[in-house]
């Protein structure tokens, strides 16, 4: 469409005309038969259509500048929506809503109608979608590569009480930000056997004939920072067959088996977290993660040889940053390229590929530490299993060369483990392939020093370091919560919007203003109506919205202590029974959260949050002090709703589990008071927000350690605790399982006799912490102080900061000066 097509006259008549053209000539509609959903896609084109000068800008602009690019591998981007994100950082969200208007369509209507691209579980894949924005914010190039997942991950919906995994169908009326790249496809081998070919000059050289290749095919998302700063990609490949339909069997008559091929290959992008209790679930986790690793791989090689033609410049041009060890067999592909394919020498491919690449941890927990069994690797990858011996072998003897000889020292830095039948160990191939190992918190950091790394960190002890998360503050605090942005800047100017990190500061002055304080917490209670809003249309019960809005959102997990909350609920429910006439304060809580689909436990914890909710709502007794609400489907854009509504943010994971957390950083930002553990981030958080403004309370992770092996057996501290007893005692008893009593038996008893996770070690603390907030609620100048200290202070926790660090110590690339905004 040429500009005279368009009246021009205002950027809102211009984008009027832009949205009706594409929704005659891209959704093929006019206006008057046009359902929300073509309202939508009209809109997300003409969104789109902003981005592509920006796009092809900034990747022009990187390529004359030979820049050093980011590549940021993950098997998970949990991006949510994206049109009102990319609206608001173009600073078209105005224009767009005052255009929709004119057109009879409220934006806020078309906001719910895009589906959530649910392609992660959790923290880690929605710190790979922070990082994204914040990478295009800060100007760096960087480039995502992930699997475009049909399916995503399962939606949860709640049957009677129980989770139950139903398929995620995001894709289902197409995705109007992704550009499919058919011309951009790469080959993926998998199984086959390695043959020996002698050279002319005397040497060999290893061939890898794989039995089966799948196509990895490109599907481009661009990806704006800030004011449209610069558009990056974030490229999520799918997996296609070979050949789509095997010609000669169909007319054979075999019509399935036609298909099969497809149907294999397809299946390495159907879904996230493919069920991995079945051998066949960890065959295909693994392919995921090849298939993912080799197309990347290809692809950025590709690239570099295109801009700089040789392979030595590959550590000053290419950065890839592995999110946690799921795409760690990088480093065996790059060696194999490296050496097989472009027939470099062994000692230099290795240094190049190690000069390349980072790693990033976020697990301790030994259950969740990745490694694969040798036999499954062989019969899928075997040129990469020769390269992992080979790569061990020298590793050994490059250690016993340095006369370290000590045999224990030497099995636990073994990239092969020997105990539980052989197995590959992914954390340490990770650590031994990269120049950099980070954790994402100090504590966590610290830990994995002591722990998990101990030896190889000892062996090389430059390599680990710390870089705390962030969160991209355009998301969680101007999208999600534009009453207290519209506050702030009211308040603070614009630079709250240019400079958040500095700009926030300013506003601690303020906390000391009454009537400040009280602006701010109207923008809560607007946002506590929405959320008890969203929850009456959803479950049908009302809040009360002058409760303390109590929320615990995340993972269902035995380590986030979901149980020590159902605990102290239980408990209030017991003290507000026995005593009616005491002025409680009002709480409601809020859960949320998916449990993976084959953690029992996890999944016993909601039925059991869920069975508490049915029979303390229904009590009269406790009418107006007590609630509780488990809401289904925890995703982002819940996320976006619940945050932003809460009074008071549960972070009580066991001391020394929680690598860092990031909705710990969106609460205390939106100005939530946190109860929490000394763990993961909350750790700096309560030296940048000060403990008097959050609520600490229960063992440190020292503490945790020692308890641990003193006895897991907790009988001495439930016999100390009446209530305890008295809560534990319900919930065995069946007071909330009448219809099935014995429901909760085993639960119960691994609390008492088998406590991992100190459920009961810290139940008093958090009694007495929360009693402290009841406190604190009744004198509400106090409260309202806190909260606003903890927006004034969560600066430092924006992802911006922490990409700067990434790119100064880990990354080295310089950071581009940022432009002045161009409004
Ligand atoms: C931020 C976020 C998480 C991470 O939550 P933690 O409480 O830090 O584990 C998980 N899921 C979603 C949807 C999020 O937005």
């Amino acid at each position: 469409m040429n500009d005279s097509q368009l009246d021009t006259d205002s950027p809102v008549e211009h984008f009027k005309a832009l949205i009706l053209y594409k929704l005659r000539y891209a959704v093929g509609k006019d206006p008057a038969n046009a359902y929300e959903h073509d309202w939508f896609e009209a809109l997300a084109l003409a969104t789109r259509d902003q981005l592509i000068d920006h796009w092809e800008e900034s990747s022009t602009q990187v390529d004359r500048q030979a820049a050093k690019r980011v590549y940021y591998l993950s098997l998970e981007f949990l991006i949510g929506r994206l049109l009102i994100d990319n609206l608001s950082n173009l600073g078209l969200l105005d224009i767009a809503r005052q255009a929709m208007s004119e057109l009879g369509v409220e934006l806020e209507r078309l906001r719910e109608i895009e589906p959530d691209a649910a392609l992660g579980n959790g923290g880690l894949g929605r710190l790979a979608a922070c990082f994204m924005e914040s990478m295009a914010t800060l100007r760096l190039a960087a480039h995502g590569y992930g699997i475009r997942y049909e399916h995503g991950l399962f939606r949860q919906a709640i049957i009677d009480g129980w989770q139950a995994e139903q398929t995620e169908t995001w894709l289902d009326f197409g995705n109007p930000w992704e550009f499919e790249r058919p011309e951009v496809a790469y080959r993926v081998g998998f199984g086959g056997g390695v043959t020996n070919h002698e050279l002319d000059d005397g040497s060999s050289r290893q061939v890898w004939q794989p039995l089966e290749t799948v196509r990895a095919i490109a599907y481009d998302t661009p990806v704006v920072g800030w004011r449209g700063a610069a558009v990056n990609t974030l490229r999520l490949w799918r997996a296609r067959a070979e050949e789509n339909l095997q010609l000669d069997r169909f007319n054979a008559g075999d019509h399935f088996g036609a298909v099969a091929g497809e149907v294999r290959a397809e299946s390495i992008s159907q879904v996230l977290y493919p069920a991995d209790d079945t051998e066949a679930g960890q065959e295909l986790r693994l392919r995921q993660e090849y298939f993912l690793v080799s197309a990347s791989l290809q692809d950025l090689l590709d690239r570099h040889m295109r801009l700089h033609g040789d392979l030595q410049s590959l550590p000053d041009k290419v950065a890839i940053q592995l999110n946690d060890t799921h795409p760690a067999i990088a480093v065996v592909e790059m060696m194999r390229l490296l050496v097989d394919e472009h027939r470099l020498p062994w000692e230099q491919a290795w240094s190049l590929t190690v000069a390349s690449t980072a790693y990033t941890n976020h697990t301790l927990l030994p259950e969740a530490l990745e490694s694969w069994p040798v036999a499954l690797m062989e019969r899928l990858l075997p040129r990469h299993l020769q390269i992992i011996y080979l790569l061990n072998a020298e590793h050994i003897d490059a250690l016993r060369a340095k006369d370290i000889h000590d045999f224990q020292l030497l099995r636990s830095v073994s990239l092969i483990e020997e105990d539980h039948g052989r197995r590959v160990r992914m954390g340490n191939l990770a650590f031994l392939g990269a120049h950099s190992i980070n954790g994402v918190s100090a504590l966590h950091t610290r830990l994995m020093r002591d722990t998990v790394f101990r030896d190889l960190h000892r062996l090389y002890p430059n390599r680990v370091n710390n870089k705390t998360n962030g969160v991209t503050f355009r998301r969680w605090l101007f999208q999600v919560n534009p009453g207290l942005t519209h506050l702030l800047v009211d308040t603070l100017g614009e630079a709250v919007l240019e400079e958040p990190e500095t700009a926030l500061a300013q506003l601690e002055p303020y906390a000391e203003r009454k009537a400040f304080r009280e602006e701010y917490a109207l923008c809560r209670q607007r946002n506590k109506e929405a959320l008890a809003e969203r929850v009456r249309l959803l479950l049908g019960i009302n809040l009360d919205t002058s409760a303390i809005f109590d929320v615990h959102v995340k993972r269902i997990h035995e380590y986030k202590r979901q149980l020590l909350n159902l605990l102290h609920t239980v408990a209030l429910y017991q003290a507000i029974r026995n005593d009616p006439t005491t002025e409680w304060v009002p709480r409601v809580k809020i859960f949320a959260g998916k449990a993976a689909a084959s953690y029992w436990q996890a999944k016993l914890i909601i039925k059991l949050a869920n069975d508490i909710s049915r029979t303390i709502n229904g009590d009269p007794t406790v009418h107006g002090l007590l609630k509780l609400v488990f809401i289904p489907n925890y995703n982002v854009s819940l996320a976006e709703t619940i945050i932003p509504a809460a009074d008071l943010s549960e972070q009580i994971s066991t001391a020394g589990m929680e690598a860092s957390g990031t909705s710990n950083m969106k609460f205390a930002l939106n100005g939530a008071l946190t109860i929490g553990t000394l763990d993961g981030a909350n750790v700096e958080m309560a030296e940048q927000v000060g403990e008097q403004n959050m609520f600490i309370f229960g063992m440190t992770a020292q503490q945790v350690e020692a308890r641990r092996r003193l006895a897991l057996d907790m009988s001495d501290v439930v016999a100390d605790s009446e209530r305890l007893q008295a809560a534990l005692g319900a919930i065995r008893d069946g007071v909330f399982s009448p219809d099935d009593p014995s429901r909760y038996v085993d639960l119960v008893d691994g609390l008492l006799y088998h406590d991992r996770f100190m459920v009961c070690a810290d139940f008093e603390a958090y009694w007495t912490a929360q009693r402290q907030v009841d406190k604190r609620w009744l004198k509400p100048n106090d409260w309202w102080r806190s909260a606003v200290f903890n927006t004034a202070r969560m600066g430092w926790f924006s992802s911006d900061r922490t990409i700067s660090e990434y790119a100064r110590d880990i990354w080295q690339v310089p950071l581009p000066p940022r432009t002045p905004p161009q409004q």
